[in-house]
């Protein structure tokens, strides 16, 4: 009897909460990276596809720390990161190999305690709101650390480098939220959007003619403008707005997928503007082509009154 509760006692955690607990501390030596290379002044900024598209020294340092060191512990799991890079040498300084104790203590869903290495795909913003994160507008910018099994977003970390970065010297900056669908969600403080309210939140670095339509046809009371999909996620889970809307393609995987199993594990909802779930599995393409649509309550209000026209243009 002794022995047998002694067994089970002292059963290592599974492999889900193993990666989660990880992703929270890989996530918080990348927030300390993005602070310190923005504290350098050298941004080493470089276009990608163009002058809204662009990577600094802290996208591809955070996502080689990221990536070598989820690799290390975890070297059968998949991990996409949005940067090319090549094949640098990493830094051991780069490594971190600490996990959120906290993290270790939850019980893992039972559907999830059998995933094996193997079965799951980690998709990784290094640093979401780069273009923000260039102009200063430094509360903007996240990193993204979602993991996916059978295609599925079923947990995520975000960590918001700047967060609390108005209350001035002495505030502790920075925070980790972190979720799994099934156990919930963490770090930040869940609000609804005013009842009533039609409060809407998209792009502001990347709008056109058929974002701006979509949104006009929500007939919304405010419209707030800001950048990262990670940060759109968090202002919806803290009751800042009520739905993202984003009529266009340009956002990710690797942008949705932290976020999605966040939204998800607090009751929320994110489609492309069909009404279609994302994919997660290693093989599908990176482009959200037909834009995302996500709320904390009243999907279904949102959804209804996306113009068919929008709809048309919008190919998934
Ligand atoms: P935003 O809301 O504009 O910050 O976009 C959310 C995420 O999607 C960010 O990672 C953006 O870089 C990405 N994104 C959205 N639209 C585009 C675009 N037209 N070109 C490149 N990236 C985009
Ligand atoms: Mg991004
Ligand atoms: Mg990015």
């Amino acid at each position: 009897m002794v022995f047998g509760g002694q067994a089970f006692s002292m059963a290592s955690p599974a492999l889900l909460m193993r990666v989660v607990a990880s992703a929270y501390s890989v996530a918080e030596k990348a927030a300390t990276i993005v602070r310190n290379v923005m504290s350098a002044g050298d941004l080493g900024i470089v276009e990608k596809t163009g002058a809204n598209d662009l990577q600094t020294k802290a996208d591809r340092l955070v996502q080689m720390s990221i990536c070598a060191s989820l690799a290390r512990k975890f070297p059968k799991v998949t991990i996409i990161g949005e940067e090319e890079l090549s094949n640098d040498e990493v830094t051991e300084e780069l490594i971190e190999d600490g996990h959120c104790e906290e993290i270790l203590k939850k019980t893992c869903p039972a559907q999830y305690t059998g995933i094996k290495e193997e079965e799951l795909v980690i998709w990784v913003d290094p640093l979401d709101g780069t273009k923000e994160y260039t102009e200063g507008l430094l509360d903007h910018v996240t990193v993204l650390i979602g993991i996916a099994y059978g295609g599925k977003a079923i947990a995520g970390v975000i960590n918001q480098p700047y967060y609390n970065y108005e209350a001035g010297a002495g505030a502790e900056l920075g925070r980790t939220i972190w979720g799994v669908l099934g156990i919930g969600a963490f770090g930040f403080q869940l609000t609804e959007a005013p009842a009533g309210k039609h409060i809407i939140i998209t792009t502001r670095s990347h709008s056109s003619t058929l974002v701006n339509d979509c949104i006009s046809a929500l007939n919304p009371d405010s419209v707030i403008r800001v950048g990262g999909a990670g940060n759109k996620i968090i202002q919806l889970i803290e009751g800042k707005a009520s739905a993202y809307v984003f009529a266009s393609p340009g956002c990710k995987k690797w942008d949705t997928c932290a976020p999605e199993a966040i939204l998800h594990a607090v009751g929320g909802k994110i489609t492309d503007i069909h009404g279609n779930s994302f994919q997660y599995n290693k093989e599908v393409k990176h482009m959200n082509s037909a834009g995302v649509l996500a709320t904390l309550r009243n999907y279904d209000y949102y959804a209804s009154r996306i113009p068919y026209s929008v709809k048309q243009s919008l190919v998934p």
